[in-house]
């Protein structure tokens, strides 16, 4: 009898207290907003939050939660955010890589929504009644019917949709890919003047250096289209869980980080360490910049999840020669919580990619699912919404499937695959 008595008083204490409502079972209506940054790396970021330079990030972690984020063996990016967006290992959600040779033979094919073959955080929260937008995210083409909106990664590149959008599937809803295509921004639209802000001195001359000035424009190109469109349908179709992913940092670490740290790589003249070896700190900035315009949005009952996929690093030493692209990746990447329910300075211990589905599903007030490969980063969440929405669990959100084989699903083939294929190789990724 001793305990119930107990908990009856405690319960009316924390009644008439009202600071800490009873457990609850009930979903927590709130806005989740979350910015994918690809490639984001604390040992850029260190020492320009100590100069100052980014304002906004380091708003974000004095208010909020942060802290290493823990990669995949594999630091194939859309493997990873794959794996960000289900709390499920590769081997269960099936995308293993950048791109896939058929099995007939011929070119890798860039890897297409139809190999993954388990929920995404935005399929889960949709079909409880969340409407759900999605900008950007890796391996999101053809376009996937969702409780909203969602532009896939394949938008970004130079395939004019048409009218009706069905065949594309750019975007869905199809025909949304025609509305926001005057905010697309192709890699030769970007001016010299606009690629020029991220460099020393004036637009080169010379021939080598003006090649490597133009690669600026591919990842100025896709960020800028993912951040103009996701701010306007932000602004134009309000959802509660809203995801965009941001190429361009990882771009420029593949392709400066040697001017930014020439003892890291081969040598390289002067003339590129003096022209490139800030692009990485002002594109940082402009990253700052970025997040600024989408906290701007947040109201009080929004929750900011700030993540990348992996860290960076410099090229690395086999001897005579360097290993570039994947190579260049660090299993450690970056991540914070910030807004409605957030612990505020508080600090992460051991935060995984596989976490955040489940940390989002808990401040949701929705159970975590057993099948699922990570957990609640409960140290980022206020005790206060812990206790009054202790984290549940089922054993799976996965719907009941037809037994056919999806384990031999192949990439879908497109008409931008060159063009996908050429990026790729720009950094390194594929041969
Ligand atoms: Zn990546």
């Amino acid at each position: 009898m001793r305990r119930p008595l107990a908990i009856a008083l405690l319960c009316a204490t924390a009644l008439v207290a009202t600071s800490c409502a009873p457990p609850s079972g009930e979903p927590v209506k709130r806005k989740i907003m979350v910015i994918g940054i690809d490639g984001m790396e604390w040992d850029v970021m260190g020492p320009l939050l100590e100069e100052g330079r980014l304002p906004t990030f380091a708003r974000v972690m004095s208010e909020g939660t942060w802290g290493e984020l823990r990669s995949l063996d594999v630091l194939e990016s859309p493997v990873i955010w794959t794996s960000i967006a289900t709390g499920k290992l590769p081997e269960k959600h099936g995308i293993m890589g950048f791109a896939k040779k058929p099995s007939a033979g011929g070119q890798p094919v860039p890897v297409t929504s139809n190999v993954r073959r388990v929920e995404a955080i935005w399929d889960i929260l949709g079909s409880e009644g969340w409407s759900v937008g999605i900008v950007g995210w890796l391996a999101t083409w053809p376009a996937e019917p969702v409780n909203g909106y969602l532009v896939t990664d394949y938008f970004n590149y130079g395939w004019a949709p048409r009218q009706d959008g069905k065949e594309e599937r750019l975007t869905f809803p199809p025909g949304l890919a025609a509305d926001i295509e005057n905010l697309r921004v192709l890699e030769d639209e970007v001016t010299d003047e606009r690629a020029s802000v991220l460099i020393n001195g004036a637009v080169p001359e010379d021939e080598v250096l003006r090649k490597r000035f133009n690669s600026l424009k591919m990842c100025i190109a896709t960020d800028e289209t993912s951040r103009s469109v996701a701010l306007r349908l932000a602004d134009q179709m309000p959802v509660d869980f809203y995801a965009v992913y941001l190429k361009g940092v990882d771009g420029v670490c593949h392709l400066y980080w040697v001017d930014m740290m020439p003892e890291s790589g081969p040598p390289i003249s002067d003339e590129e360490v003096e022209m490139f070896g800030d692009v990485i700190a002002r594109y940082y900035e402009e990253m700052d910049d970025v997040l600024a315009g989408f906290i701007e949005m947040a109201d009080e009952n929004t929750t900011v999840v700030l993540t990348s996929d992996h860290g960076h690093s410099g090229p690395k030493p086999t001897g005579d020669d360097y290993r570039w692209g994947i190579a260049m990746h660090d299993p450690t990447g970056v991540l914070a919580f910030w807004g409605k329910d957030i612990a505020e300075g508080q600090q992460l211990a051991d935060a995984s990619v596989l976490d955040i589905t489940p940390t989002i599903l808990a401040l949701c007030g929705m159970p975590v699912a057993e099948d699922m490969d990570g957990s609640v980063l409960t140290e980022a969440i206020d005790p206060d919404f812990l206790r009054s929405h202790p984290v549940r669990t089922i054993d799976t959100y996965e719907p009941e499937r037809e037994s056919v084989n999806v384990d031999g699903r192949e990439p879908i083939e497109s008409p931008i695959d060159d063009e996908v294929r050429e990026r790729l190789r720009a950094l390194g990724y594929i041969e």
